[in-house]
């Protein structure tokens, strides 16, 4: 017991004022080690001993059992129980909590240590009523150290981040140092915010808490010191070890400051990270496959839309969501030739006939025995050397049952909804059959026997109001002669 304000001692003394500065003082306003601390009555020196919370008498106040005067805690005389050295009379200290006595680094070692050995203890030291804030910055700051120590080699590279290029070594390392900075306390500072928040609430679900989500935060805060192995460079093999052993360490200390039944503490702390972690990697999962599967979506409902027509081609279908799916904004962008679908998610060699077809040859020198056991790779390749025999002023070529007719037209420009981009034109069709014809929405339509000629006349029309040259009637159009502009 030392004066608060020049750490004088205050043993064995009648006065409530300090000797040396003349400052007053009251017994209960320290706190002892249970025990070590006898408390004397003034009149016969009949010692009592602090049993209480904070090594303080029970009860405060009394008769002296041996002469009878009245005791009163404050005014007692205290010394340290016999065999208890001064330094041993402290009450147990949450160290981080008393770091301007003992120095910020000591203290966060001495908690780090303490969380680790003895969390319910260590948390039990710290007084209901200290800020949740203290505990979230004691996280964000411990995180921080161990992240930067294990991280370090990467940031390095970030010295040579291509925007930087031209910029002075100085520059260089300012925007490193202050990037990585945001990233190490934002990481840390969000992951406590949640998951302080998210275990509350589910206590607060799952029966509620008497105790402030302060609290809650306290342990969530104060265990981070486990995180210690996350400290050492590279070893990201231990992260699902550190974060588990987070995990029951906050789940200790929650335990003890909400005198909760076990199973609401793991869940409460458990169920936050599980969260946490399913949706970081739900969020890498689609960020990755988001293009891919929005092509894809978008190639499924293009022959889900054409399936609701019961005369159009399933086959025609999904050469239309291919093409779709590869989102052409550029008369460039269009596949220089239809067997480069292939190529595509989803687009098989008998796609390329009609329902029924006895047809196998895909070009002139291709069938689909010849191409069945190619990978994409050599698929890719036979679609750019079919794209290179093509004469330059193509306007229409066929692959299999299907002709090809979106040369030079430009998706991206004025409305032509219904440009033929696609038909669907078996060279032996009979002339009476109907012919289907994909439009630029992707949409197969069936144009019967009877109108397919005025059908191609208008469709020519389109084209020359577009500035392309006419097609033949595509069942015209042949595997060794694809329609050229005149
Ligand atoms: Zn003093
Ligand atoms: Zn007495």
């Amino acid at each position: 017991m030392n004066c608060k304000t020049c750490e004088y001692p205050l043993w064995n003394l009648a006065t409530r004022q300090c000797p040396e500065c003349g400052a007053p003082f009251k017994p209960s306003d320290f706190e002892f080690a249970l025990n070590a601390v006898r408390f004397c009555c003034l009149q016969c020196r009949q010692p009592y001993y602090g049993t209480g919370g904070k090594g303080h008498l029970v009860p405060l106040a009394f008769a002296c059992v041996r002469c009878g005067a009245s005791c009163d805690m404050d005014s007692m005389i205290l010394l340290p129980t016999e065999g208890v050295k001064e330094s041993q009379t402290k009450a147990d200290e949450m160290p981080w909590l008393v770091r301007a006595k003992t120095g910020r680094l000591k203290a966060w070692f001495a908690t780090m240590g303490r969380a680790m050995a003895d969390p319910g203890r260590l948390i039990e030291l710290v007084p209901e009523n200290r800020s949740a804030s203290e505990a979230i910055w004691y996280a964000v700051i411990t995180n921080m150290v161990f992240l930067t120590t294990s991280l370090c080699v990467f940031f390095l590279p970030g010295m040579f981040l291509p925007m930087l290029r031209g910029a002075s070594t100085g520059v260089r390392i300012a925007f490193t140092v202050a990037g990585a900075g945001a990233l190490l306390i934002l990481l840390p500072l969000v992951v406590v915010l949640l998951w302080g928040a998210l275990s509350h609430l589910v206590l607060h679900v799952t029966g509620g808490t008497k105790q402030p989500i302060a609290r809650t935060f306290h342990a969530i805060g104060y265990s981070a010191g486990t995180n210690v192995l996350l400290g050492i460079p590279c070893v990201f093999f231990l992260a699902p070890i550190v974060i588990i052993w987070w995990v029951i360490t906050a789940g200790i200390m929650l335990h003890r400051v909400h005198s909760l039944r076990a199973w609401r503490s793991v869940t409460a702390v458990a169920v936050p990270p599980l969260l946490l972690i399913t949706a970081s990697a739900g969020l890498i999962f689609l960020t990755v496959s988001s293009s891919r599967s929005a092509r894809l979506a978008r190639a499924r409902a293009v022959v889900a839309g054409g399936a609701t027509n019961s005369t159009v081609s399933t086959n025609l279908g999904t050469l239309a969501g291919a093409l779709a799916a590869s989102q052409p904004r550029t008369p460039a962008d269009w596949p220089e030739h239809g067997l480069l679908l292939l190529a595509e998610q989803n687009v098989l060699p008998a796609h390329f006939f009609a329902p029924g077809s006895s047809n196998s040859q895909l070009t002139a020198e291709l069938t689909i025995e010849t191409i069945a056991l190619m990978d994409t790779s050599q698929l890719r390749a036979v679609g750019k050397h079919a794209a290179a025999l093509l004469p330059p002023r193509v306007i229409a070529h066929r692959v299999g049952d299907m002709v090809f007719t979106y040369h030079g037209f430009n998706p991206g420009g004025a409305d032509a909804a219904d440009f033929w981009v696609l038909v669907e034109a078996p060279e032996d069709a009979a002339e009476n059959s109907p012919v289907r014809v994909v439009r630029t929405d992707g949409v197969p339509y069936l144009v019967t026997a009877p109108s397919w000629t005025q059908a191609v006349e208008e469709q020519n029309a389109l084209r020359i109001s577009l500035d392309l040259p006419p097609i033949p009637d595509p069942r015209r159009v042949t595997y060794r002669e694809p329609a050229v502009a005149p």
